[in-house]
């Protein structure tokens, strides 16, 4: 099958409300992804606007710690996504499978991590679902953070109730994400970067609880331990960083004092 100049091969990943595929460039023989979005089962017009302004905003996001985006097509019933294609999969399934990183390791995911964050912010653009399945690798183990500017799409399935179960975990959102009174979204991203670092490190979730309310008490407490072999500076980021009073004031300075854990 053909879209544009693009020939669709084999099937990625299937993500919580889309479709990823390979895809090749017929003029330059280039691989992409693909990502292929039922345009009819997410969208509502409310949204339309605000998905398209963030697409546009991505296209012009130029970083190397961030999947390029490289154009958006669209059919009657399906939006497709032209992306930069990783082959060195989620960092999640390393974890999953190999458990926790060395912190020399960890540490250096992260700085890629929240290099990404820092530019995309500067330009206008919030993640709000930063977590271990959307950071990918690519073949030389470079971070690369997927799903930038997307949320919108997410965010709206949530809504719609329609894919509530299958959304994923609350466990690396903010508190006040989850109190749902508004937020910014910097620091809800750099909260959900302190999970991803604690995870990275630990080999396991901070907040973890088979009750949700049990989450949500623990997220709002920020009500976590340290396991024993986290360094001294790691612990002072985690802890600045999962601070669980979004207005105070050290947390609009972190990004300085992430040079203590360089
Ligand atoms: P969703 O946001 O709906 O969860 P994802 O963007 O996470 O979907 O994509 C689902 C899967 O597709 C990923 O876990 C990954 O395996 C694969 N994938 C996504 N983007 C790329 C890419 N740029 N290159 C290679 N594989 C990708
Ligand atoms: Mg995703």
């Amino acid at each position: 099958m053909r879209v544009g100049k693009y020939e669709l091969g084999r099937t990625l990943g299937k993500g919580t409300f889309a479709k990823v595929k390979y895809g090749r460039n017929l003029e330059t023989e280039a691989g992409v992804a693909i990502k292929i979005i039922d345009k009819n089962r997410v969208l509502k017009h409310k949204m339309i606007a605000q998905i398209k302004r963030e697409i546009s905003t991505m296209k012009l996001i130029q970083h190397p710690n961030v999947i390029r985006m490289y154009e958006v097509m669209a059919s009657k019933t399906k939006i497709y996504i032209v992306l930069e294609f990783v082959t060195g999969g989620e960092l999640f399934d390393k974890i999953a499978t190999r458990g926790k990183l060395k912190e020399d390791r960890a540490r250096k995911y992260f700085q890629q991590l929240i290099n990404a964050v820092d530019y995309c912010h500067s330009k206008g653009v919030y993640h709000r679902d930063l977590k271990p399945e959307n950071l990918l690798l690519d073949a030389k183990r470079v971070l690369k953070v997927s799903d930038f500017g997307l949320s919108a799409l997410h965010q709206h399935v949530r809504e719609d109730g329609l894919l509530y179960t299958t959304c994923g975990t609350p466990n690396y959102v903010a508190p006040e994400v989850l109190k749902n009174k508004g937020y910014h979204g910097t620091k809800a991203d750099v909260w959900s970067c302190g999970v991803i670092l604690f995870v990275l490190m630990a080999g396991y979730l901070p907040f973890d609880d088979s009750n949700l309310m049990g989450l949500y008490t623990q997220i709002f407490r920020a009500n976590f331990r340290f396991p024993s072999w986290f360094s001294p500076s790691a612990r002072i980021l985690i802890k600045r960083i999962l601070d669980p009073n979004p207005s105070t004031v050290h947390n609009l300075l972190l990004f300085p004092t992430f040079s203590m854990f360089s």
